[in-house]
């Protein structure tokens, strides 16, 4: 059955049942409450001899709503005259049952008792009809009781764009499917799959053009998933329509049988591939990525609610790894995105609380050994993890937008502590403070530094702001500007970690630069291996050709600078000099320093 058609038959779907029979409900199942099962019999007769193809009934009313739980009919005819529990009763206890309140129940009514009609509808009876039975007249009531339980369905069950059945379906189905799975000892995967950036084709192409994209990989993913190729074993003939649209530019497919990491990568792999192809609408030719997360029954959870978040997440990981992949669930990344979040959320209120701090790292002149300057290194004192580390939480700062607010405190802090110092009648020194993209992209950024100057009145000749390669060479011309602005300002700008980008430095030549920090993974393996000697020696002559100063990261061996000394690099920084420290700590070590150099 294909996406278009789908729509037009929900119940051949949700029943899963011959689409080609004569009669338009024929899949439809009916269920009949009786407690003369002759009645039963008679009817079941009649409606089979009109194409009717599937029934379940029971003539014991008390077994009536776990039978409807298990067969999901699509519609129920129901006796009202019964010992045990009256027809009535049981229409009420539907209409208060989370799964079957929507059921359509038909009355059947004896022209003996006129009241109850009334109390039928007012309970919610869909219809009613009189006993004894008119034939023609059960095949009318049914066939538009059906009528509008279609319409319902399609409205309720299907999503209007791309005909695929919903989330609700999808997850209605699966969580049967899981049940029979479970029983037969059938292993299954679930893809959840989310297209990458999908939101650019929307606000760039407009909503229409997103939509006819969103249709085609529709179709697409579809035809990748056919039947008989991984999709559809034997034991589960009701699953032969596994794809879902769940989200915006989200699909979920279960594949029953394919639960191994072999059959589900597969199917992984080549949903992947279907997207590989331009797609075409109007006259864009569109190209289209996806991360997959993919959740394993039962390894990876035994409910569906376990399972969709797990494939969720996966996906979530899928994304993080760098888009257009797949990838596999693991109980470590839950943990992981849970303990994320957690710093997420409290990292918002991290400034207010005043939980961060900044630690100094001092950089000292190879050739003397002086303290010349600081880099400021931010660090967040969390009230139950201790002092967590930048690695930790800048990242997550970048991504949620929080680095602006995090940075701004960074810069405005370290200026105050250099004017402190200043005051305490230290010997004035540098300070370095990182800046990240987000912060650096934004024009008002300038604004930012001059307050955190004037505010503090420090010098800005003692201000270095520390840039990477590829937050410099992101947007040439914006950068221009910017570091055009701050050199007016007075204060100086490094490039950090460099090397570690792909930025030529003829390239980084043309902006008005001051220093440049070599990256600490060639300094590490000095002076040994030979490879990183030679960057940093050249590192070393084309920085100061280029009128730089030059700084080296991560300096833990005397070796080392050693060789550092002898390309007569100008400063270095690292755990060999000292590790990064608290203000207080810094300030003595200053203050040692100096009256060192005044004995
Ligand atoms: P970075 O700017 O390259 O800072 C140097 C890092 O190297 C620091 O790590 C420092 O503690 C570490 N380091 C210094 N000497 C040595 C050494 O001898 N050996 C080794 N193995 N490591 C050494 P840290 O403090 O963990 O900071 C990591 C990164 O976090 C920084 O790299 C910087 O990119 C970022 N960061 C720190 N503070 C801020 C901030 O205020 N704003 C922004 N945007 N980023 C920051
Ligand atoms: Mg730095
Ligand atoms: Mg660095």
């Amino acid at each position: 059955m294909t996406a278009a058609n789908r729509a037009d038959n929900p119940i051949s779907l949700v029943t899963n049942g011959n689409a080609d029979s004569q009669t338009p409900f024929s899949t439809a199942t009916i269920m009949m409450v009786d407690d003369e099962p002759t009645t039963i019999e008679i009817l079941e007769m009649f409606l089979r001899s009109e194409g009717y193809e599937r029934f379940v009934h029971t003539s014991d009313p008390t077994e009536a709503i776990g039978l409807a739980r298990n067969a999901r009919p699509d519609v129920l005819l129901l006796d009202v005259m019964m010992p045990e529990v009256s027809g009535l009763e049981l229409l009420q206890t539907i209409r208060n049952d989370e799964d079957l309140q929507y059921l359509p129940v038909i009355i059947l009514t004896s022209a003996t008792e006129p009241e109850t009609k009334l109390q039928a509808l007012e309970l919610g009876a869909t219809d009613l009809l009189a006993k004894p039975v008119d034939p023609s007249e059960l095949s009318l009531r049914l066939r538009n009781t059906l009528a509008a339980k279609t319409y319902q369905d399609r409205l309720a069950y299907y999503d209007r764009l791309t005909g695929l059945p919903n989330r609700r379906l999808f997850t209605d189905r699966l969580e049967r499917t899981l049940q029979r799975a479970r029983s037969r000892e059938i292993d299954c995967a679930l893809l959840h799959l989310n297209l990458d950036r999908f939101k650019k084709v929307n606000d760039a192409l407009g909503h229409h053009v997103g939509d006819a994209l969103l249709q085609a990989v529709a179709a697409r993913i579809e035809q990748s998933i056919r039947p008989g190729d991984f999709v559809g074993v034997p034991e589960l003939p009701e699953i032969h329509d596994p794809l879902s649209r769940v989200g915006g530019d989200e699909f979920s497919v279960l594949l029953p049988g394919a639960g191994s990491v072999e059959g589900a990568s597969r199917a992984a792999a080549r949903l992947l591939e279907s997207l590989a192809d331009p797609f075409q609408v109007e006259e864009h030719e569109l190209f289209v990525n996806a991360s997959v997360g993919i959740a394993l029954f039962p390894t990876d959870g035994e409910d569906i609610t376990t399972l969709m978040a797990n494939a969720d997440t996966a996906m979530s990981h899928a994304k993080k790894r760098g888009r257009n992949c797949f990838q596999f669930y693991e109980a470590s990344q839950n943990s992981e995105s849970a303990k994320r979040l957690n710093l997420e959320s409290q990292l918002h209120r991290a400034i207010d609380r005043k939980e961060l701090v900044l630690h100094y790292q001092p950089k000292a002149d190879v050739a003397t050994d002086r303290i010349t300057g600081v880099e400021a290194l931010m660090r967040w004192d969390h009230p139950e993890l201790g002092l967590v580390g930048p690695d930790q939480f800048i990242p997550i700062a970048e991504e949620t937008g929080l680095i602006t607010a995090l940075g701004e405190w960074a810069l405005r802090t370290a200026c105050e502590q250099n004017r402190a110092w200043q005051e305490a009648g230290l010997e004035p020194i540098s300070i370095a403070v990182n800046v990240s993209a987000k912060q650096f992209e934004n024009e008002a950024f300038v604004d930012v530094i001059q307050r955190a100057l004037q505010q503090s009145g420090m010098d800005p000749r003692h201000l270095i702001l520390e840039l990477t390669e590829s937050v410099i060479m992101a947007n040439p011309t914006q950068t221009a500007t910017m570091l055009d602005a701050i050199k007016a300002m007075g204060a100086r700008t490094s490039v950090d970690d460099f090397g570690t980008g792909y930025s030529s430095l003829s390239s980084l030549s043309r902006f008005p630069i001051d220093e440049l920090k070599i990256d600490q993974s060639f300094v590490s393996n000095l002076p040994g291996d030979e490879n990183d000697a030679a960057i940093a020696n050249a590192i070393v002559l084309m920085g100061h050709s280029l009128g730089l100063t030059v700084v080296a990261e991560g300096v833990e061996t005397v070796e080392q600078l050693a060789f550092l000394a002898g390309r007569a690099c100008d400063t270095y920084q690292g755990y060999l000099r000292c590790k990064p420290i608290p203000p207080e700590a810094l300030e003595k070590l200053l203050q040692t320093e100096a009256a060192k150099t005044r004995r």
